[in-house]
């Protein structure tokens, strides 16, 4: 989490364009199969492991090990740093009058900080979104359209939008908001916080069915790799 907030720092202080993902089971398996989300995850100057999924398989690949790193936890940590040095945050998603709710929730446990705009994520013209985004002058963007929603509008958006820093938040305002409750930590630390949304939110099970695939995806790379090697 340390890192990621200094990468986000840096990102601040160097200007350009920035995308960060949140990467969990369910993204990396339709990154195997869909080109223009494999891109956009390829080209995130940061990519975060929000899910169990990813800090598996690059333990199976023999990948240097990391541990997870929340997108709703790092989020915050962006807001306590835009804060403290005065950036400028945008929310853009969630159903109408979740970003506003999230976004007086936010400016509560953070003093100071500056959210210039809110937009829900059922805007019918890109265009409209694009336009207050633009208007406010944010460094900081937040969108939480879901996945793959979110990722792909911020890759194909970012060099209009000229925003600093764009981070896909999935359901983290309805979190803020109070919509919707995070799992229990223990069950967190256990590695099971899919499981406790798929109780909450059955309608994920496409989510939670990634979490075998991933895996499996990850040992087939791992024995591609070693005959590789052998050859
Ligand atoms: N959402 C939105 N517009 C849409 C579809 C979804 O703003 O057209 C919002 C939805 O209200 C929720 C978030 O996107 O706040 C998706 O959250 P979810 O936890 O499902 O994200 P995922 O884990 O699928 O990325």
């Amino acid at each position: 989490m340390a890192q990621a907030v200094q990468a986000v720092r840096r990102m601040l202080q160097a200007g350009g364009v920035h995308q960060i993902v949140t990467a969990n089971g369910a993204m990396l398996v339709r990154a195997a199969r869909d080109e223009r989300i494999r891109h956009a995850l390829n080209n995130a100057s940061l990519a975060i492991a929000d899910g169990i999924g990813v800090v598996l398989a690059a333990r199976i690949l023999g990948r240097p090990a990391f541990p997870r790193v929340p997108g709703v936890e790092l989020a915050q940590e962006v807001c306590a740093l835009a804060a403290a040095e005065k950036r400028r945050v945008f929310l853009l998603g969630a159903a109408p009058g979740v970003a506003a709710a999230a976004a007086e929730v936010l400016r509560k446990r953070y003093p100071g900080l500056q959210v210039v705009g809110v937009v829900d994520g059922y805007f019918r013209d890109d265009s409209v979104a694009i336009d207050a985004i633009r208007q406010a002058r944010p460094d900081v963007l937040f969108v939480a359209l879901g996945f793959p929603r979110q990722e792909l509008w911020i890759a194909s958006h970012r060099e209009r939008l000229g925003v600093p820093v764009c981070m896909g938040v999935g359901g983290t305002l309805d979190v803020l908001a109070g919509r919707v409750r995070r799992a229990p930590q223990l069950v967190q630390h256990m590695g099971l916080e899919w499981a406790y949304r798929l109780m909450q939110e059955p309608r994920r099970w496409r989510v939670a069915i990634s979490l075998p695939l991933v895996i499996v995806l990850a040992v087939v790379e791992r024995v591609k790799e070693g005959w590789k090697r052998r050859q």
